[in-house]
């Protein structure tokens, strides 16, 4: 005879901390931007897509987490994040 194996059940916990709200507000600068794609590739949140003409544009503000990726490695400072509260 075979020993029953216990079942465990995890119940996961909602998460109560789910963000609603964007955390971040990007600002670009298009006459500075050189069109690396830098903030693009690396955003992890995928805030930001390249636009017909190499240049990044917001498609997902929402997303945003403001961990300043982007504004810290643009090589051309055409990229801002301001923190929202
Ligand atoms: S601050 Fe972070 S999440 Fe927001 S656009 Fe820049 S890289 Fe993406
Ligand atoms: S990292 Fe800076 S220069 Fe490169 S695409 Fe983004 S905004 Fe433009």
């Amino acid at each position: 005879m075979v020993d029953a194996v216990p079942v465990i059940q995890i119940t996961l916990a909602e998460d109560s901390n789910k963000r609603k709200k964007p955390r971040g507000q990007v600002v670009l600068f298009g006459s500075w931007c050189k069109g690396c794609g830098l903030c693009v590739e690396f955003c992890p949140t995928g805030v930001l897509a390249l636009d017909e003409n190499d240049h990044p544009i917001v498609i997902k503000p929402e997303n945003c987490t403001g961990c300043h990726w982007c504004d810290t490695h643009c090589p051309d400072m055409a990229i801002v994040v301001k923190r929202l509260d």
